[in-house]
């Protein structure tokens, strides 16, 4: 527990041991590799691909390992975990962009804002209402995200694709708003569909809500694909791939 990484870390920010430090390196090239390659093979630029690295399974030392490795875009599920590893962290490095992955309650909407948060879960427009006022008042511009369930699973969150066209003119409309996209999540393995089909689904329905709401803007990103999937995610047009499991293997 005595070695340490180049530079000295926040006071009481716990730090990465020499092995873990290595391991979370050599897993970052690896999916910076696998991504470079899925690019390649959909004619892509290996920058059209942002890699959130979703750090909920791990505490500070693993995620401030994962930063160190090169990683700027960080998602976490639970708006606490991104509120306390957003503060540990934002000395250490400015550039660091937080994506909110997971459900955001109303109670909890100013915090995750003034994080500068990406709201990657945007799926009501109770929700949207909440995220308008605390930017507003906060003087900022929130990026939103609709989380779509392109699945129809309904054990899934997110607005169900028949109605994403009217949320998302509602979200439009706000002026403290920012919709950048959408992002979902491939079906159930059990369901036994291709998870490129779903993503084809997801981008078509992004594609068709730039063309009918275009004071929303261009909606560049897709958010799909995760560590077990977003290889055929890339292939079908993903802009940001949200990862956890495969960065922090043997590392947990
Ligand atoms: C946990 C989570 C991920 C990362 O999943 P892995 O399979 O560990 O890569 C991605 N997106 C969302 C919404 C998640 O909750």
């Amino acid at each position: 527990m005595s070695s340490t990484t180049s530079d000295s870390p926040t006071p009481g920010e716990p730090e990465p041991t020499a092995a873990e430090q290595r391991q979370c390196c050599e897993n970052w090239q690896a999916v910076r590799e696998r991504v470079a390659t899925a690019c390649h093979q959909a004619g892509r630029g290996p920058d059209t691909v942002r890699i959130v690295g979703v750090t909920k399974y791990v505490g500070l030392a693993a995620t401030r390992a994962l930063i160190e490795a090169g990683c700027r875009d960080l998602g976490e599920s639970r708006p606490q975990a991104l509120w306390e590893k957003a503060a540990a962290f934002a000395t250490v490095d400015r550039s660091l962009q937080w994506h909110l992955i997971g459900h955001l309650q109303r109670n909890k909407v100013p915090r995750t804002v003034a994080c500068g948060a990406l709201i990657q879960t945007l799926d009501s427009e109770r929700l949207a209402i909440a995220l308008n006022q605390a930017a507003v008042a906060a003087g900022v511009s929130c990026e939103v995200l609709l989380e779509v369930n392109v699945s129809a699973d309904p054990g899934r969150s997110g607005v169900v694709p028949a109605a994403a066209g009217d949320l998302l003119e509602m979200v439009a409309g706000l002026p403290g708003l920012l919709p950048r996209g959408v992002m979902g999540m491939a079906s159930h393995p059990d369901a036994g569909i291709d998870p490129r089909q779903d993503f084809a689904h997801l981008r078509t329905l992004r594609d068709t809500l730039a063309k009918h709401c275009p004071a929303a803007g261009e909606l560049p990103e897709l958010s799909m694909g995760m560590s077990g999937d977003f290889e055929a995610a890339i292939l079908e047009g993903s802009t940001m791939v949200r990862i956890g499991s495969a960065l922090f293997e043997s590392l947990r």
